[in-house]
């Protein structure tokens, strides 16, 4: 297994094409605005040589039978989809941010059981392909960008029907060696930080859309793939002096969109080409899969919003007042609430018929759907408790100054005996978690990331057995016999 050092070194061999504000970076990995995401990744490496924590971090390779990074693990048991939400709330609690390593994860379980049942049907081979490709990650201890969401264009017309038809990824051409692909996936977590991309349609998908049911893998720095660095709430703060108006001083997350401009892919490392009637199912399992994930991450970085809160109250003296208690008993409520949800969707997970493990997807979506609502709820309670001195006070640079300095010392303390600098470090800490560059990760994505709320009524309408429920109900209201 790669150690953190490793990790951020074998980044910097990639040749990425990376472009933010308007310019290519030359060294992406000492970028100060990239670098804080890349310290998040680096953690999933760090805590897997940890021995405290070696018993959710790594497990043993059902390929290879070597020791690797659960990151890079098909679940064997439902014990090991209990085991990744586990591991994912401990990451959120240690960084605070998005680790973005799961969605990689979530697409090998979801792509290994979806092309095992292909070649099941088809007698294609593209299951042995994607083990042989994922042998080599576990080898490697690789971190790849499970690319899933395409720009989508106008959402009342499929994907050929688009005015412009690389609004999603599809296939250009194919010839005896592989295939070139065109198109481009938006909002891609961790892209920048990642060794390859696995790539997987978007949608269910018709057989007029045929070009565009297509998975594969590549190396990131694979020739035509550009990367345009997402812009986040507050990011240049990052660049400035100091390390407290960041809020969080050493992790973040990011996302890019990832351009794919005539791009090659060899026949070994394609796992999906044309075959349109499974790209419903490896959409459903993956994204079923990732709002499991929802379960640990959110629930993590939700520990420390309130353990920030709950320390904000303490340093200015309201800590004891009864509300504020209550404030804090109702977000601990909400943020368990969450985890419940991951942690039963795992539970009930069952095998698929390549042996992989899938969750509930019933309970994996509703573990989503509260991750919509609670999130924005805890970071509310949160702003109540913080007091408005957190989107008023002045920069770091004031609390710095040798004229004004003192003013800022002396009329920001709360308690005496609390440096005021604790203070605006805590309250910097939930700005950043609730309007900064982590509310990326703990409110928009907890609406739009692994499918808006809209995307998990649909599943939760489809697995809800409603003539079940209708039964019961017309057998216990004498309307007709238990049978
Ligand atoms: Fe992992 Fe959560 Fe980030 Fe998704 S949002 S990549 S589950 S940390
Ligand atoms: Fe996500």
């Amino acid at each position: 297994m790669k150690t953190a050092a490793g990790y951020v070194e074998s980044l910097r061999q990639l040749k990425l094409k990376v472009y933010m504000f308007g310019e290519m970076i030359e060294n992406v990995a000492d970028h100060p605005i990239i670098r804080p995401s890349m310290n998040s990744v680096a953690k999933t490496y760090e805590l897997a040589g940890d021995p405290r924590h070696e018993e959710l971090m790594t497990v043993t390779s059902s390929l290879t039978g070597k020791k690797i990074n659960r990151f890079t693990h098909l679940h064997q048991s439902a014990d090991d989809l209990v085991k990744k939400v586990k591991m994912l709330r401990l990451l959120g609690q240690k960084t605070a941010s998005c680790f973005q390593r799961c969605v990689g994860f979530d697409a090998f379980n979801a792509v290994d059981s979806t092309t095992f049942e292909m070649d099941r049907d088809l007698g294609t081979e593209y299951n042995q392909r994607f083990r042989s490709f994922l042998r080599y990650v576990q080898e490697e201890d690789l971190t790849v960008d499970g690319a899933m969401t395409d720009p989508k264009g106008d959402r009342s017309l499929r994907p050929s029907e688009q005015a412009d038809p690389d609004l999603y990824l599809r296939i250009v051409s194919k010839d005896e060696k592989g295939i070139v692909v065109r198109g481009a996936k938006a909002h891609q977590t961790g892209a920048v930080n990642s060794h390859e991309v696995l790539v997987m349609p978007t949608i269910a998908l018709g057989e007029e859309d045929s070009s565009y049911a297509v998975s594969f893998a590549l190396p990131s720095d694979a020739d035509g793939i550009i990367y345009i660095y997402g812009r986040q709430s507050c990011d240049t703060r990052k660049l400035e002096a100091g390390s407290m108006d960041a809020g969080n001083c050493v992790y973040g997350g990011h996302e890019a969109l990832v351009v794919f401009e005539d791009v090659f892919v060899p026949h070994e490392r394609v796992f999906m080409c044309g075959e349109y009637r499974y790209a419903g199912m490896l959409v459903e399992r993956f994204a079923g899969y990732h709002r499991q994930s929802y379960g640990g991450c959110k629930v993590g970085v939700g520990d420390v919003l309130i353990g920030a809160a709950a320390q904000a109250a303490q340093y200015n003296g309201a800590a004891k007042a009864s509300h504020v208690k209550d404030k804090l008993i109702e977000m601990v409520h909400l943020n368990e609430t969450l985890y419940s949800c991951g942690i039963a969707c795992s539970c009930q997970g069952s095998a698929t018929a390549s042996g992989t493990y899938l969750i509930d997807l019933m309970l994996a979506n509703v573990c989503k759907q509260n991750v919509t609502r609670f999130p924005y709820e805890i970071a509310r309670l949160a702003e109540d408790i913080a007091g408005g001195l957190m989107v008023t006070m002045p920069s770091e640079q004031d609390l710095r100054h040798p004229e004004i300095g003192r003013y800022v010392e002396k009329y920001l303390k709360g308690v005496a005996g609390v440096p005021t600098e604790h203070r605006m470090r805590i309250l910097r800490l939930i700005e950043n978690l609730t309007l900064g560059t982590a509310a990326v990760g703990y409110r928009t994505e907890s609406m739009h990331g692994a499918g808006s709320p809209q995307a998990q009524r649909i599943m939760i309408a489809r697995q809800a057995n409603m003539e079940h429920k209708m039964k019961q109900a017309r057998v216990l209201a004498g309307i007709e016999p238990d049978k």
